[in-house]
């Protein structure tokens, strides 16, 4: 059976969230999705939040270019090295300074330390409720919406 998570990540990867907001976070989107798994990751590594079968490609933030996914592979290996710590890389299209984190997923991907999932929901995760979430927390949210 596939499954589908939506995976809520700040937007900043180095966000250092209140413990009393992420439980606040977790009623929330308990109350919001009563039928679904809620659960939260904290880790002290930052961790590749990924999208699973919903990989379409990996865009270039500054020029629009697919990016070669060998190309990726490699720089994904070397940050591998860091612990993910040093994400920065300059893209082989057009030599723009970013992130592999800043790199435009198709559908979303990121980076994080701080992971709010949510298993098999009834309903989509909509706007107003990353809004709320975003309220809560403290900071930006990236949603990855994942499908295995
Ligand atoms: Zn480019």
């Amino acid at each position: 059976m596939s499954a589908t998570i939506f995976k809520l990540i700040p937007e900043d990867v180095h966000f250092v969230p209140d413990k009393g907001n992420v439980e606040q976070v977790r009623s929330y989107l308990v109350s919001i999705f009563p039928s679904a798994t809620v659960s939260v990751e904290q880790t002290e590594e930052i961790q590749f939040v990924d999208q699973g079968e919903n990989f379409v490609q990996i865009a270039c933030p500054n020029c629009d270019a697919v990016l070669d996914l060998k190309w990726w592979h490699n720089a994904m290996d070397s940050a591998w090295q860091s612990a993910f710590k040093e994400l920065d890389v300059q893209l082989p299209c057009c030599s723009a300074h970013s992130t592999l984190h800043g790199l435009r997923y198709d559908f979303p991907a990121g980076f994080s330390r701080l992971i709010f999932e949510i298993e098999n929901p009834e309903e989509e995760v909509r706007t107003e409720h990353l809004r709320r979430v975003e309220q809560l927390l403290g900071c930006e949210i990236r949603m990855v919406n994942a499908r295995y």
